[in-house]
């Protein structure tokens, strides 16, 4: 899951990217608000984190013009202590949820997993197909019942998949949701994450159906094969 964090204070964007990339987010970082808004634009994001004061454009146009451009990407919101009203108006323009600077970063998290996993029940959700199963909130990866350890961007990647079952998803979607903009990715990067994540899920698992599939000159899928 990717997600565009806009804000002109370079000290509080570096650190939400890089807690953020602990939680398995790819992060791209605006500090202004026509960079944010030519960004939010022009790639893919599944969330975008956006200060309300802005050097440029503020957040409230932003909010404005993305809505306008059938842009649906979720927003989220931060406001400084007190500006009640530009919460309103925030949301009014079609921001999705707003947060008073300083928050807690636990709280910064519960809220994106609301916004981007969107749970029905309770906090958790866990993504599953067949005997496997991902837990967004507490990373844990099963397969027939046994724990899985996977690196971040295995993780990730896996999430993605497993948003879509059954269904082929190029390398060009992979890439955008799940490496950020200027990642040093090279042509065969993700062929060589599949492959860590089939040694991982499919290989210890002889004696079941193989989850993890490649369509030749398309992309990847999980799914059930032919
Ligand atoms: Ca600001």
């Amino acid at each position: 899951m990717r997600i565009l964090v806009l804000e002109d204070e370079h000290i509080i964007a570096t650190s939400l990217k890089i807690g953020l990339e602990q939680e398995s987010y790819a992060v791209d970082l605006a500090f202004d608000g026509d960079e944010g808004l030519h960004l939010a634009s022009t790639e893919e994001y599944d969330l975008i984190l956006m200060d309300r004061l802005l050097p440029g454009m503020d957040g409230i146009e932003i909010v404005k013009q993305l809505r306008e451009q059938k842009i649906h990407t979720p927003i989220l919101m931060l406001t400084a202590k007190g500006q009640i009203v530009d919460r309103v108006e925030g949301l009014d323009f079609g921001a999705d949820d707003y947060l008073v600077k300083p928050f807690a970063f636990e709280e910064l998290l519960a809220r994106i997993r609301a916004l981007i996993r969107r749970p029905k029940e309770g906090d958790r959700i866990t993504l599953s197909f067949e005997d496997l199963s991902l837990d967004t909130t507490t990373y844990e990866v099963k397969r027939a019942g046994k724990k899985i350890k996977l690196s971040n961007k295995e993780f990730a990647l896996l999430e993605f998949l497993l948003r879509h079952p059954n269904q082929i998803i190029s390398k060009e979607k992979i890439r955008s949701h799940v490496w950020n903009y200027d990642a040093d990715i090279l042509p065969n990067t993700i062929e060589v994450y599949i492959r860590f994540l089939r040694n991982k899920i499919d290989k210890p698992f002889k004696d079941r159906p193989a989850l993890i599939h490649t369509e030749r000159g398309f992309g990847y899928k999980v799914g059930l094969g032919e």
